[in-house]
């Protein structure tokens, strides 16, 4: 069983003085998440500003050092990503790996092609019934008018949401 799945990572840049804003984790060095990397990064980065904003340096030095930093270890990140985007699922998926577990589409460079192992296909059958005992665990005592009616609710939420960003 093969399916596509479409990576997008973000493009390298300079450290910019204009505008006097930061940003960190996804929002500057979004990576694939196969690797298990992104958030650990985006922790790193918090850290790493925190600090350098409660040191002696000017606000203005801190943004500086720490995108110099940041920017480093994040698009070094970055580039590993691309290179195994599957690195969290051991050596043999990397694109382009002779047993093809995952590689590049020829066609679209953000898309990666997964084939299921063996094992992989094995295990298949084995998720939906969780999903299914999850789901149960989570509404039991709860009737379905009720769970219509939360359904509803967090529906026109994500409405709210949506209208209050236009
Ligand atoms: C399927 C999947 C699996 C992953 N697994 C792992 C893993 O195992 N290990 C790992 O380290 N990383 C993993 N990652 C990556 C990780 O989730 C991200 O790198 C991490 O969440 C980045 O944190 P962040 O705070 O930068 O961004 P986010 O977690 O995306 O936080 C940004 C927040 O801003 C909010 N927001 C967006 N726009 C607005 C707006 N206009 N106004 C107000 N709020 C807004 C969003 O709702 C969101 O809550 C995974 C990602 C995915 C998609």
């Amino acid at each position: 069983m093969t399916f596509p799945v479409t990576i997008t990572s973000a493009r390298p840049v300079d450290p910019w003085d204009d505008p006097v804003v930061t940003l960190l984790g996804d929002a500057v060095h979004t990576m694939s998440p196969g690797r298990g990397d992104g958030a650990g990064i985006a922790l790193r980065d918090a850290h790493l500003l925190g600090d350098l904003l409660t040191s002696d340096l000017t606000v203005a030095e801190a943004k500086t050092a720490y995108e110099h930093q940041m920017l480093d270890y994040g698009f070094a990140a970055v580039e590993a990503s691309r290179n195994r985007p599957f690195g969290f699922f051991g050596k043999s998926a990397r694109p382009g790996s002779p047993d093809g577990r995952a590689r590049r589409r020829p066609d679209d460079r953000r898309s990666v092609v997964v084939t299921l192992t063996d094992e992989g296909r094995m295990l298949l059958p084995k998720i939906p019934p969780v999903f299914g005992q999850t789901a149960a665990l989570l509404t039991a005592g709860i009737s379905p008018d009720e769970l219509q009616t939360t359904h509803r609710a967090l529906l026109r939420m994500r409405e709210n949401l949506a209208s209050g960003r236009r």
